[in-house]
């Protein structure tokens, strides 16, 4: 499949969708998930267009880690997880449903079981102030 440049995340990136961002920087940006599996569910994504990890020069696949693991300190001190799931999934059959390559950051309790992939709209007023708190951390990491 060729990369499709109207995917939202390429739109997020271009600033013509909306996001709650946490960080961005010249070649990464990172944004709360609008239908999360748990609280603070964040997502990161390179800006340059990749569609999956296959896509991905090892240079840019080595720069989203590093931020990747900046931003889960700072979601898991922010969100006061315990645990933190990192997921990244490439092609449909794995369940990939937006094709601009992004890791998942998804904080995890105890007992607490995932809500379904991509399903439930959250609450924005709850995800903007989630995202203030991780942005707050992400200042002290
Ligand atoms: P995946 O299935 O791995 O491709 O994950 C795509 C993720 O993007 C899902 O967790 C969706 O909830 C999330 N998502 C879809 N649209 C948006 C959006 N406009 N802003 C933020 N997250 C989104």
């Amino acid at each position: 499949m060729a990369y499709d440049n109207n995917n939202i995340f390429a739109k997020i990136i271009r600033g013509e969708a909306p996001s709650f961002k946490v960080h961005e920087d010249e070649r990464t940006l990172a944004f709360m998930d609008v239908m999360p599996q748990s609280e603070g569910h964040t997502l990161v994504i390179p800006k340059s267009p990749a569609e999956n990890m296959f896509d991905l020069s090892a240079d840019d696949a080595a720069n989203l880690m590093r931020v990747t693991q900046k931003v889960a300190v700072a979601v898991k001190r922010a969100i006061k997880a315990p645990g933190i799931m990192i997921a990244q999934l490439n092609g449909p059959e794995a369940g990939q449903t937006v094709f601009h390559i992004h890791m998942h950051i998804i904080p995890r309790w105890h007992g607490i079981d995932l809500k379904l992939h991509a399903r439930e709209m959250a609450d924005f007023e709850v995800l903007k102030k989630q995202a203030e708190l991780i942005k707050a951390e992400l200042a002290r990491v």
